[in-house]
C-alpha cells in the first residue's frame, strides 16, 4: 500500500488534505510526521485503527493505483461537443486599452492592416455551422447550455451585422435548426451604446458584459480612446442608459495594479449605483512576463475583499464564487477555459480555437464553411487539462482549480498545455486562505 498522490500534509493545521476528494482529515501529529518523513506507508507506526481509516477514505491506496485510474472516478461533468461560438464582428476598436489581449505578438489581431469587419454572409454561414454542430449534442443533461457571443474589437462598430445575426438565429430556431434556449452575450466597452442598440439588447434578452476597470482616474489610465483621452465618461453614459431603461448588465473588471487597492470600494459602488446582480473579475493575461510574480497573491486579497463588499448587495462574482464553491461543496471544478468547446470565427471566416492567439499558429482550424473535427490544433486544445499536467497533479489546489487561461499559459510557456502563472498563483493563494480559515 502507498500514500495517494493527492494527499498533502498541513502540519501547522494538524490535517491531511485529499486534493481530489476535497476532504480534510484531522489527524495525530505523529501520522503527519510519518507521512512527511517516511514517504512509505508503515502500518505498524500508524496503528491498526488509523491505518484502516486512512485506507477506507482513500488516503492510502493500492501500490498499483495510478492517478489516471483514480481520476476516472472523479466526476468531471459536462457535455461532449461544441457549445459556444464567438463571432468576431470586427477586429476594429475605438479604444486602445493597455492590456488588450489583441495587442500581444502571439495575437496580432489589432495590427492596423488587420482592421476587419465581418459581413452578413460570413455571420450567417457561421451561425448555420453552429446549428449543424450543436444539433447532435445531448441537450437533456442538467445545466445544459449553448451560447453565441458577439465579440470584437468593439462589436457595436458592426451593429448591423449583430442585428442581422440575431434575426438569423431566430429564423433558424423557428425551423428547429438552432436550440430554442441558446443564449446571446455581447462583450463591449460600453462606449457606443445607443437607444437603438439597447432596445435590441432588451428585446432579444442579450447578456451585456461591459468592461470597466475602476473609478474615472483609474479606468482612464488603462482604457483610452485613440486620442489618448480616457473612456470612462462614455462607458458610464452607456451604463446609465441601460440602467434607466431597466436593462441588466454584467460589469467585467480586469484586476490591474492600478485598481487592486480600490477594487472592493469600486465593486460596492457599481452594485449600489446600478443594482448589479453579477459581475466578473478577470486576471491579467500573461504577456511577456510583464506582471510581477506577486500579482496573483495580491489579486486574491483584492478579489476576496470585493466579494465581501458585493455580498452586502446580494451580487455575485462568477469567477470567485465557482472557485470557492468547489472547496466547500467538495465537487471537483470544471475547467473554465472554453477553448475546445467553442468555435471562434474571425471576420473573413477564419476558424480558431480561441480568440486570443490568432497570429500564433496554435489555434487556427480552417475556414468556413467546413469545420474539421480532426484539426490538430483543436485536438491539442481538447487535451489541455490540469489532470494531465504533472505539476498540477502534485498541487493541493487541483480539485478546485479551473485551469486558468490557455492563451496566458501559452504566452508564458510556449505550450497550450502550459500553466497560466497569474491564474495559478491566484488559485494557490485562494486555496491556502480557504484551508487556513476552514480548519
Ligand atoms: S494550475 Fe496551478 S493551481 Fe491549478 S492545479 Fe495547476 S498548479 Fe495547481
Ligand atoms: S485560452 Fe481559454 S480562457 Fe483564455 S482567452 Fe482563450 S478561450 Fe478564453
Amino acid at each position: 500500500m502507498k500514500w495517494s498522490r493527492f494527499v498533502h500534509a498541513f502540519p501547522l493545521l494538524g490535517i491531511l488534505w485529499h486534493a481530489i476528494k476535497l476532504e480534510k482529515m484531522r489527524i495525530d501529529p505523529g501520522v503527519i510526521s510519518a507521512f512527511l518523513r517516511e514517504g512509505q506507508v508503515n502500518e505498524n507506526s500508524l496503528g491498526v485503527a488509523t491505518y484502516a481509516q486512512l485506507t477506507s477514505r482513500g488516503y492510502i491506496v493500492e501500490e498499483s493505483e495510478n492517478p489516471e485510474e483514480c481520476l476516472r472516478n472523479v466526476a468531471i461533468r459536462g457535455v461532449k461537443g461544441l457549445q459556444s461560438m464567438y463571432l468576431i464582428l470586427t477586429t476594429l476598436c475605438n479604444l486602445r486599452c493597455s492590456y488588450c489581449l489583441y495587442g500581444s505578438t502571439q495575437s496580432g489581431s489589432l495590427a492596423p492592416h488587420k482592421g476587419r469587419i465581418m459581413s452578413d454572409d460570413v455571420a450567417r454561414e457561421a451561425i448555420s455551422l453552429f446549428g449543424r454542430e450543436t444539433v447532435v449534442n445531448d441537450r437533456s443533461q442538467p445545466d445544459y447550455w449553448e451560447c453565441i457571443t458577439f465579440y470584437g474589437g468593439e462589436p457595436f462598430i458592426n451593429f448591423p451585422v449583430l442585428q442581422k445575426s440575431v434575426d438569423y438565429v431566430r429564423r433558424l430556431q423557428r425551423a428547429g435548426e438552432i436550440w430554442h434556449n441558446v443564449q446571446f452575450v455581447v462583450n463591449t466597452n460600453g462606449t457606443l451604446l445607443t437607444q437603438e442598440t439597447v432596445r435590441l439588447i432588451q428585446e432579444e434578452t442579450i447578456e451585456v458584459q461591459v468592461s470597466i476597470d475602476g473609478p474615472e482616474q483609474i479606468h482612464n489610465q488603462v482604457r483610452m480612446l485613440h486620442s489618448g483621452q480616457g473612456s470612462f465618461k462614455s462607458t458610464i453614459a452607456g451604463l446609465k442608459m441601460m440602467h434607466s431603461l431597466g436593462v441588466d448588465f454584467v460589469p467585467l473588471i480586469t484586476v490591474t495594479e492600478a485598481n487592486m487597492d480600490c477594487l472592493a470600494e469600486f465593486v460596492g459602488w457599481l452594485c449600489e449605483k446600478f443594482s448589479i446582480r453579477q459581475y466578473g473579475l478577470n486576471l491579467l493575461m500573461h504577456t511577456n512576463g510583464l506582471v510581477d510574480q506577486t500579482y496573483g497573491r495580491r489579486a486574491a486579497d483584492a478579489i476576496r475583499k470585493a466579494h465581501i463588499a458585493s455580498n452586502a448587495f446580494g451580487a455575485t462574482d462568477k469567477s470567485y464564487g465557482t472557485a470557492m464553491d468547489a472547496f466547500s461543496t467538495r465537487v471537483v471544478a470544471q475547467k473554465s477555459c472554453g477553448a475546445g468547446k467553442k468555435i471562434v470565427v474571425f471576420p473573413q471566416g477564419e476558424l480558431h480555437v480561441c480568440q486570443a492567439l490568432e497570429g500564433s499558429g496554435s489555434t487556427a482550424m480552417g475556414e468556413l464553411p467546413r469545420f474539421n473535427h480532426q484539426s490538430p490544433n483543436l485536438l491539442q486544445w481538447q487535451q489541455r487539462n490540469r489532470f494531465s499536467n504533472q505539476t498540477c497533479l502534485d498541487c493541493p489546489a487541483i480539485g478546485g482549480c479551473q485551469g486558468g487561461c490557455g492563451a496566458s499559459g501559452y504566452n508564458a510557456t510556449g505550450d497550450v498545455c502550459g500553466i497560466d502563472p497569474n491564474y495559478c498563483n491566484w488559485m494557490k493563494a485562494e486555496f491556502h486562505h480557504w484551508i487556513k480559515n476552514e480548519t
